[in-house]
């Protein structure tokens, strides 16, 4: 039966131009150097769509991405490399990343070599200063990914990314396959790297309280659309978007009394394929109002130190927190 039906889609499918699911819609967000933006939302809200589109594993049809002040999708050649070489991510699944068949060694020679960032005899100096940047014995030149733990495998993944020596760093989900106490170190890890080698960072994650630890600035993303972008403190502190709010209501709390009452805060993500009209929270938003329906609110500052997208942004009642922090 589930294959009739599944045939009789196809059918109705079949010769029509696909849907097109646009999956960022109007994101307009500056990251400066030196800065940690950490990105958030539900899953399905475009946050990895955005961090593949800022290392151009996706191409973006309208838009524009600036690095320095130049277009991205219009780097050739020689500035193209560079631009690969000085924006690096860093994923989830170290193990999917990491060739099972090559050595630490070879995995750091050959990001080394690939963008020919050292004399060959300089190689295995750079390397051994890498495992020491990340914190992994000096002896792991010789040995496969599958002898390290997940911690440590994340750790040759920033090694890697490392060797090419970027200016910024896109994490996405960088330590949600981890034990809590290994997300920590990982992360300490990363703040450590930031403050000695300048590094911007982009951290992609749906963990409201690593996001809070690591982050300047956070931006939270809603049906491809960036809702609210604040510096860390104030968005924690005075959320302005009642997306935002809900998000922080959901954080799970260690009280199962508790936890019932979170869960309903947000219901059901409606589907990318039909978002709705104007403001596109506005059926999930316990302050709609009739202008919510007609009219898509325009990320602005207002008061506070960010900017939100809500029409009644600056005139909802004071934020008060039930959930722990
Ligand atoms: Fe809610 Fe309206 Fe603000 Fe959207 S614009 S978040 S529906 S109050
Ligand atoms: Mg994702």
């Amino acid at each position: 039966k589930t294959f009739r039906s599944r045939q009789s889609l196809w059918d109705r499918l079949r010769g029509q131009p696909l849907p097109i699911v646009r999956a960022l819609n109007g994101v307009t967000l500056e990251v400066a150097r030196g800065e940690t933006l950490g990105i958030v939302g539900e899953s399905g809200c475009g946050k990895s769509t955005l961090a593949r589109c800022l290392v151009r594993l996706y191409d973006v049809d309208e838009g524009r991405i600036r690095f320095e002040g130049g277009d991205v999708s219009t780097l050739k050649g020689q500035a193209r490399r560079q631009f690969n070489r000085r924006v690096q991510m860093i994923f989830q699944d170290p193990f999917g990343s990491l060739n099972p068949r090559m050595t630490v060694g070879q995995i750091l020679g050959e990001a080394l070599r690939v963008h020919r960032m050292r004399p060959a005899a300089e190689i295995a100096l750079r390397m051994q200063e890498l495992l020491d940047l990340v914190r992994l014995p000096p002896d792991s030149l010789d040995r496969r990914p599958h002898a390290f733990s997940g911690g440590q495998r994340q750790r040759i993944g920033i090694a890697r990314a490392l060797a090419l020596e970027p200016d910024c760093l896109v994490a996405d989900e960088l330590v949600s396959a981890l034990d809590v106490s290994v997300q920590a170190q990982v992360v300490n890890l990363l703040l450590d790297l930031q403050s000695q080698l300048d590094l911007t960072i982009l951290f992609v994650a749906h963990d409201l309280r690593l996001v809070r630890h690591i982050s300047h600035r956070v931006a939270v993303m809603y049906l491809g659309q960036v809702v609210e972008v604040a510096p860390a403190e104030a968005l924690f502190s005075n959320p302005r978007h009642p997306y935002t709010r809900s998000l922080l209501q959901a954080v799970p709390s260690l009280d199962p009394t508790q936890r019932r009452a979170q869960a309903a805060v947000l219901g059901e993500l409606p589907s990318p394929l039909a978002i709705p009209s104007g403001c596109a929270f506005h059926p999930r938003c316990p302050h709609a109002i009739d202008r919510c329906r007609q009219e898509r609110p325009r990320l602005r500052r207002g008061q506070g130190s960010g900017e939100a997208a809500c029409h009644l942004a600056d005139s909802l009642p004071a934020w008060r927190n039930e959930a722990p922090a």
